[in-house]
């Protein structure tokens, strides 16, 4: 595709549907917006416009396409593929100022929300009202950038990722079209998912301009546990007993050893250091909440786990789960000469073992710091590694790593990306992992932007 620059016309046109004061042309607001949280090569957009009006997005959208001007929609920039990386430059939107919280429907567990709302801000707007919206990236990112990626997090497991927990969109699409997908409603059987398709598709069919999110009540007890292995498989064989024997925790983390010492030198824990499983149960009494901790400990122990603490006090946990949001940056902070690099793979259950041992075996004695975790309950695997940024033999070893794990996890019946979406990054692989089916994808891009200007060179090889 060839697309046009930005031009000082397009900006005079750009100028009579948004104020000034929300248009920049600013090298520090082109370099701003030109990296997500990745590694990617940085690209600067021409042009970032803050929107606060579906109304503008629409004019705006609908203007870039018949000029051929790539429109990449931005949430808080968090991505860790290089999902909202501006690759052909062109026109950012910036939804950080359309971030208003519409009405919150305690009585049907909803509020509707514009894109740029920060999930942490919707949740502490919620907590006092006992509720909460469940998936939680860690980061602090967009309800739009986390419905772009179909973000999750440590309480997938048990509440589901940000499309089960989105009821209905409004979206612009590439032809400056606003439509609406999905119900308020908990189900429906009618006609075409289209809310689902546009949930994880990076924002390369539509813009999204509201939401209807799912809330949660937050469970009255709860009781959070630790178990410490020596061995990594044990540990990753006790995650697939939990879940096995039926168990629904609401959050089953692994860290391995590595990450283990990283939280306590950096955020100044004191966990045995080893592999270690965070795993929290809650219920509507405290008899099935006990129960449930019991069971876990008896698998954890039969697999000869060094120490397993239950009844974690709540302030500690809370310090324990803010560490393990934190690991990427702590990890930046102990490796203070090198860059951060992630993977992201989901495996089926029965798996988690056989991914967990292989990735080990490839990373145990290499000369790059690497680190394994992940939200294990969910199969979902990470492999991180501090690279010297320069040295290009580290990077060889650890994209050839990278790419091994992520064949591996394909051929176990997995995915190539269990949250952080395709991005740049994993491109390569949706030919391996979807066979036949990506022409289809192909063909549904076509339909929906087939002038291909909505954030390009994303998601297909
Ligand atoms: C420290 C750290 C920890 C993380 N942990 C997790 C984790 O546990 N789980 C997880 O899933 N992710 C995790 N991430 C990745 C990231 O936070 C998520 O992918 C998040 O959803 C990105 O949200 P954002 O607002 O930053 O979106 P952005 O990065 O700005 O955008 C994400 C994608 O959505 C598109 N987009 C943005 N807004 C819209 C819109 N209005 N309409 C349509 N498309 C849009 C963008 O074009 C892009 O393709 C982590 C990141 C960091 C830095």
């Amino acid at each position: 595709m060839e697309y046009k620059r930005v031009s000082e016309e397009d900006i005079r046109f750009i100028q009579k549907i948004v104020s000034e004061d929300r248009i920049s042309q600013g090298i520090s607001n082109l370099n701003l917006h030109s990296v997500d949280q990745s590694h990617h090569k940085p690209s600067l957009p021409e042009l970032v416009i803050w929107p606060i009006e579906e109304e503008e997005v629409s004019k705006i959208v609908s203007y870039a396409n018949e000029r051929l001007i790539p429109v990449t929609a931005w949430g808080a920039g968090t991505s860790l593929e290089g999902n909202s990386i501006p690759v052909y430059g062109g026109i950012v939107l910036d939804f950080s100022m359309m971030n208003k919280i519409l009405q919150i429907r305690e009585e049907d567990f909803q509020a509707d929300v514009q894109p740029g709302v920060i999930y942490q801000d919707l949740n502490h707007k919620l907590r006092h009202k006992g509720l909460f919206f469940p998936p939680d990236p860690g980061a602090r990112a967009s309800i739009g950038g986390m419905i772009g990626n179909n973000a999750s997090g440590i309480r997938s497991i048990r509440y589901g990722s940000t499309r089960e927990n989105v009821l209905r969109l409004k979206v612009v699409l590439a032809n400056g079209q606003i439509i609406e997908v999905g119900k308020n409603t908990q189900k429906s059987s009618s006609g075409y998912d289209l809310l689902r398709l546009f949930v994880g598709s990076e924002g390369t069919l539509g813009i999204v301009v509201e939401a209807t999110v799912r809330l949660r009540g937050i469970p009255e007890y709860f009781s959070a546990c630790l178990a410490s292995f020596r061995d990594i498989y044990s540990a990753s064989e006790a995650v697939f007993q939990i879940i096995k024997a039926g168990l629904e925790p609401t959050c089953l983390e692994i860290m391995d050893s590595r990450c283990v010492e990283v939280v306590n030198r950096i955020n100044g824990l004191n966990l045995r250091q080893l592999h270690t499983l965070i795993i929290e149960f809650d219920g509507s009494s405290k008899e099935a909440v006990k129960d449930s901790v019991d069971i876990c400990e008896q698998i954890c122990r039969e697999l000869k786990c060094e120490e397993f603490i239950s009844g974690v006090e709540r302030d500690e946990y809370k310090r324990i789960i803010d560490a393990r949001h934190l690991l990427g940056e702590s990890m930046r902070k102990y490796h203070p000469a090198r860059v951060h690099t992630v993977t992201d793979v989901a495996v089926p259950i029965s798996k988690f073992p056989e991914l967990i041992l292989f990735s080990e075996g490839l990373t145990k004695n290499i000369k790059v710091p690497a680190y394994i975790f992940g939200h294990a309950g969910e199969g979902n695997l990470h492999l991180a590694f501090m690279v010297k940024e320069q040295d290009a033999e580290e990077w060889k070893l650890v994209d050839e790593i990278k790419d091994r794990v992520t064949d591996m996890a394909i051929e176990l019946g997995g995915t190539c990306t269990g949250e952080h979406g395709v991005g740049i990054g994993k491109r390569k692989y949706m030919k391996k992992e979807h066979g036949n089916s990506l022409f289809w994808m192909k063909k549904i891009k076509e339909l929906f932007d087939p002038n291909g200007i909505l954030n390009p060179a994303k998601i297909f090889p």
